[in-house]
């Protein structure tokens, strides 16, 4: 099989510049410099135009002006500000540099879309309509390197917010590095953001039919590749064998890595293959899937065209692993 290319949330372009964040000095001053942009985080979306072809980013002056995000919240290495000290509200994040040196930012924000004190900072005398989106929603239609600002910006708020307090000693921590370690001022110990690595897998049998699955929790016709989370000590191979032989009792053998890309919700990295399998009858756990079947291209067309099959979204991996084993982009999803 192919290697997966293009993949929606793998398209960043931006430099990280990993060695010159680590100086809050020089961090500050990108903050400061005019040409600044930076994209608010607001419980996973982002200001997008309403075609959502365009990425809306906000100067660091109006964000500072927000009372929202804390007031100024100082450095990188002082995030507290004015900002309540148990949320990760107002704290900025340094994204790195585009071909022309200008920076990128995410903001934490706190609050509800379509709070008005929110939109209006979205707002001003700009013709184009304004609104907040997820990934799953503008994944696929942002370009490039917005598409990357936007995948790191979230990844990197939903770490924060949930990593406020040391793991060893509770006491609250703060961002250092440009945002991408925290640091504990009182046991010394540096938390490193988290990416959950999940194995997401396309089976195959020998008369190359495809194997999907639904969950419980999804309704009647919604299918996707099988997949979870990779356990502590686990190789990626043996968890992908592991997870098709829990969810359907299906035995596999060659897991061949097929390519990757972050899933921020909240912080998985998916990891996609393809895995040939060496049985076919299947049983499956009832608990994370309730239903599996094999699936010939000719059975995958007629139940898409029918509707009695919904495949999952276009900026998941998991259709362009179906894509890719199937020859050719499919219509419809979730
Ligand atoms: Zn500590």
């Amino acid at each position: 099989m192919p290697r997966l290319s293009s993949l929606a949330l793998a398209r960043a372009t931006l430099d990280r510049a990993t060695e010159r964040r680590r100086d809050p000095d020089w961090v500050a001053a990108l903050w400061a410099d005019p040409r600044a942009r930076a994209v608010p985080v607001l419980a996973g979306k982002v200001p997008v135009s309403d075609d959502l072809t365009s990425l809306v980013y906000v100067g660091p002056a109006v964000l500072d002006s927000l009372a929202v995000v804390g007031a100024g919240a100082g450095t990188p290495d002082d995030p507290a500000g004015g900002a309540d000290p148990a949320a990760s509200a107002g704290e900025r994040y340094f994204l790195g540099l585009d071909s022309d040196d200008v920076p990128y930012f995410a903001v934490a924000l706190a609050g509800d879309p379509g709070d008005p004190d929110l939109d209006a900072l979205l707002g001003g005398p700009a013709a184009v309509k304004v609104g907040w989106a997820g990934l799953r929603e503008v994944g696929g239609t942002l370009p490039d390197r917005d598409a990357g600002v936007v995948v790191h910006a979230v990844a990197l708020v939903n770490w924060h917010a949930a990593h406020q307090h040391c793991a060893r000693c509770g006491a609250r921590t703060r961002p250092t590095d440009g945002g991408h370690v925290r640091r504990c001022p009182d046991c010394e110990t540096q938390h490193f953001p988290r990416t959950d690595p999940a194995i997401i897998v396309l089976v195959t049998d020998a008369d190359d039919r495809c194997l999907l699955g639904r969950q419980g929790s999804w309704p009647v016709g919604r299918f996707s590749t099988l997949a979870g989370f990779v356990e502590p000590g686990e190789p990626l191979e043996h968890a992908v064998a592991r997870e098709v032989h829990e969810e359907t009792g299906i035995d596999v053998v060659d897991a061949e890595y097929a390519g990757s890309q972050p899933w921020p919700f909240p912080s998985s990295l998916m990891l996609g293959f393809f895995a040939r399998a060496i049985s076919t009858d299947i049983k499956v756990d009832e608990e994370e899937i309730v239903e599996a079947r094999w699936l010939s291209r000719a059975d995958l067309r007629a139940a898409v065209e029918s509707g009695d099959l919904l495949l999952p979204g276009e900026v998941s991996i998991a259709r362009r692993l179906i894509e890719t084993w199937y020859g050719s982009p499919l219509s419809g999803s979730w």
